[in-house]
This record gives structure tokens, sequence and C-alpha cells, in this order.
């Protein structure tokens, strides 16, 4: 694919010497990095860095930088999951971040983002859209997807929650868009994917499930703004008459609702 990079490192004097070390990278990449002022790397601090596409890709929205991974935010693991014991929120020999470690059974309790899946339902110029029937977001439009469940791939918890929230029945085309969501610690993988038949009908997550023609979607009624981000990203490569594979970091407003839709930013728009 050869969108981008990223790079890990701790402890090291320059990223740059190390993202020059790394195989993968092209002649492209690595003439733009040794043109580019040194990256240093505090110590002990991980750090994630994105190399530019090549000439050859696009970005469409504000420049690749360094990012800080976020962390220290969302509920606190109280009580250890293994014994009851109570937790300390302490940082582990040879970690950087506080964790929540039992204070009876010594297990270090890690927690990361969560997947969401989904599926960008199509049937000629039309897309899938559910209306929420919870919260939150109640009454508002979503697309298709939910929490990926342990045992099952990205793909098949795209399909069951299609299944459960549209009772629709897909093919899966390919992936369309992966979208970071650091400040609610989620991450959305959504697929492209065809109606086979026009039998669906609302789930019990849905008030009502609706096709709309690509120039009704309605924008000013979208439940989030992952499923905003990846409906105008699909407009823009359906009118553009090629579809692309998106990624882009979705950096949210503090105290902003799930469907302000200025209530976030776009960075990091890499498609191909
Ligand atoms: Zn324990």
């Amino acid at each position: 694919m050869g969108g981008f990079v990223v790079a890990r490192a701790c402890g090291l004097p320059s990223l740059t010497a190390l993202l020059l070390r790394m195989p993968e990278l092209s002649r492209c990449h690595r003439g733009m990095l040794a043109g580019h002022p040194p990256l240093i790397v505090r110590r002990c601090l991980p750090t994630r860095f994105v190399v530019p596409r090549c000439s050859s890709g696009q970005s469409t929205s504000a420049p690749h930088s360094t990012v800080p991974t976020s962390a220290g935010f969302g509920p606190k693991i109280k009580f250890c999951p293994a014994c009851g014991g109570s937790t300390e929120q302490r940082i582990p020999s040879g970690e950087e971040k506080p964790r929540a470690i039992c204070t009876s059974c010594g297990l270090v309790h890690y927690q990361n983002p969560k997947m969401v899946v989904g599926c960008l339902v199509t049937y000629e110029d039309k897309v899938l859209l559910c209306k929420r029937s919870i919260e939150p977001s109640y009454g508002l439009w979503t697309l298709p997807a939910g929490y990926m469940e342990l045992g099952e791939s990205a793909v098949e918890g795209a399909i069951r929650e299609t299944w459960e929230e549209a009772t629709a029945m897909v093919e899966v085309e390919a992936p369309f868009a992966q979208l970071d969501i650091p400040r609610i610690g989620q991450s959305y993988i959504l697929f492209r994917a065809r109606l086979r038949t026009l039998d669906f009908s609302p789930g019990v997550e849905s008030l009502e499930c609706t096709l709309f023609h690509i120039d009704e979607i309605p924008f000013d009624q979208i439940a989030f703004s992952s499923v905003a981000v990846a409906l105008k990203y699909y407009v823009e490569d359906y009118k553009a008459g090629k579809f692309k594979v998106h990624h882009g970091v979705i950096d949210k407003q503090a105290g902003a609702s799930p469907s302000d839709p200025s209530g976030f930013v776009v960075r990091n728009h890499i498609c191909f």
C-alpha cells in the first residue's frame, strides 16, 4: 500500500535516524525525511510519527505531524477482573504510563481503544442509513456499526452489525475508512458493502432504515462524527468516479456531543 509508515521509538536520540534505517521506506520517503528537520524523541516518551504520503498520494486536510499518543482518560479499572482485589494506578517497571495494578495479585490491567466496525451499505446511487432508537444520538441517522466482538473478524462484525441494525444482507466489497478518535478511545473500521436484496427493516436499535440518494443524505442529522466523515468521503469518491480507502484522525472538542457537526476536526487524512 505504501501510504504511510508509523514508527514507535523510546529513548532514541533521533527518530529520523531510526526511520531512515527502516527497510520498508521508499526512496521518496527517504528523500523527504532527509530534508526534514531532525526529529528528537524525548526519552521514554513513546511517539508516533507519520511519514507523509509520496507526491502520488493525496492529502485533503491538515498536514501530517508528530502526534503524541493519547492516554489518561476514560473510566479507570477499580477492581481486578482476575481476583476482585482493588487496584492502584502505578507505573509498572519498565513502562512509562500509569496502569491499574492489582494490590492483591499484582496483575497489570491495560486499557486500550475499542474497535467499532460497520458497513457503508450502498445500492445503486443510494446509501443505507439507520435512525437510532437508542441513546446516544436517539433519532439521528447512522451507518450500521457497533463494537467488534471477541472471536470475530472486522468484516464478520460489520456484517453482523448490519444484520442486527437493518436486517440487511450485504456483500462486503472493500475496506473504505479507518478513523481513529483518540479522545474517546475508539477506532472505526468501515467497509463498503453492496446490498444483496432490498429486503431490509429496522432492527431493535433502529427506528427506521432508509436508502438515501447521495445528494439527499441528511448531513444535519447524523449521529456521530465518524459517520459524517465517512459519508462525506463516500459522496466525494462517488462523484469523482473512484472509491478510495481513507484513514483519518478525528479530534473531538472536549464536551462536544457525538453528533455536533462543529465539535471535531479531521487531521492526517490520507487516502489511496
Ligand atoms: Zn488481582
